[in-house]
């Protein structure tokens, strides 16, 4: 699957400075922390991380569905010259769909199991104030359907009688219905098997170039990543600790965290790990509650200095390729 190549070059989604932080009998905890990137229109930017990085946290922030005792500290996401972080609920609620949409992790929990899946797609139009008369709500569907490779007889169907790409596969529907500009996948096909994960994921790719929306895609696994994105975001502890083309953290990622990410990619020599899984990496992901010192990573860090366990470092300019910016927070450079 050849990553995007399509659309203009101006940030469908701008996120700068975002902070989300809980506030527990424990204090503060930031889930995420200073997060800053951008994605053009028509690309598609992949946000990596082990649990507990933020990459969820992230994802949840800019639908605005950051629940208490968690709260959105700092930071804008623009989308279209408006910011989602300062809508009040009603313009978020109009923002979704339209502007913004999720296509869930476990489509499983996120479809009623009650309601037909025609019903499910109407809802988030009727959201909207949609006024289609029943005639255009079935042109409606049956198309939403077709694109996303369903039988138009599938809306009339209830989830528990999908498997579960087709469940997968309704969640794309809902989340393409009125043409978001920008479209988050969590995880989307973490639940199904290799062969529907990459049918799944090039239907993902066709709606999205006929869209020229940009998406972000946030997972675990950076050799899925790598078939389907055009720019990468390693996050660590609440924080992007690199960013850049995917060629350039490919051939040469500076972050010693990128480095070991990209090295449990698979050879013909390791098929014994599974593919780019980030608990290939060893060590433990740090607690939020008791992140260490300075660089964060030093702990697990090979090429740890004297200095990285007092010293945080910040996101820098490390490669200006063509344009196209590397960044890393490592005191390495
Ligand atoms: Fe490793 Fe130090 Fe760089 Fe952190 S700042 S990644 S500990 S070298």
């Amino acid at each position: 699957m050849a990553a995007s190549t399509n659309g203009p070059q101006s940030p469908a989604l701008d996120v700068k400075n975002l902070g989300v932080s809980y506030f527990t009998s424990s204090g503060e905890v930031k889930a995420a922390d200073g997060v800053t990137f951008s994605i053009m229109s028509g690309k598609r930017m992949g946000l990596v991380g082990e649990s507990g990085s933020g990459k969820t946290t992230t994802a949840l922030a800019l639908m605005r569905l950051i629940k208490p005792p968690g709260r959105i500290t700092s930071g804008t996401a623009v989308i279209d010259n408006t910011d989602l972080l300062s809508l009040n609920d009603e313009e978020m609620r109009n923002a979704k769909l339209s502007k913004i949409a999720l296509v869930p992790q476990g489509a499983m929990n996120s479809l009623n199991p009650v309601a037909k899946v025609k019903n499910q797609i109407i809802d988030g139009l009727r959201d909207h104030d949609a006024d289609y008369s029943a005639n255009q709500y079935r042109e409606l569907i049956n198309e939403l359907l077709t694109k996303v490779g369903l039988s138009p007889q599938v809306g009339d169907m209830y989830p528990h009688e999908l498997s579960g790409g087709m469940k997968q596969r309704v969640t794309i529907a809902i989340a393409i219905s009125m043409g978001p500009n920008v479209i988050i996948a969590d995880e989307p096909t973490s639940a199904l098997d290799v062969v529907v994960q990459r049918q799944i994921m090039e239907t993902l790719a066709e709606l999205q170039e006929e869209l020229g929306a940009a998406i972000l895609l946030i997972g675990h696994d950076i050799g899925l990543m790598a078939q389907f994105v055009d720019t990468l975001g390693v996050m660590y502890a609440g924080r992007l600790v690199e960013t850049g083309t995917l060629r350039q953290l490919l051939r040469e990622p500076k972050h010693p965290y990128t480095q070991m990410l990209i090295d449990s990619l698979p050879s013909l020599e390791r098929q014994d790990r599974k593919r780019g899984d980030l608990r290939g990496i060893p060590g433990t992901a740090p607690s939020l509650y008791a992140l260490p010192s300075g660089c964060p990573f030093h702990p697990r860090c090979p090429q740890a200095m004297d200095i990285c366990p007092s010293e945080e470092p910040v996101l820098k300019v490390v490669n200006d390729d063509n344009q196209s910016e590397q960044l890393a927070a490592c005191l390495l450079y």
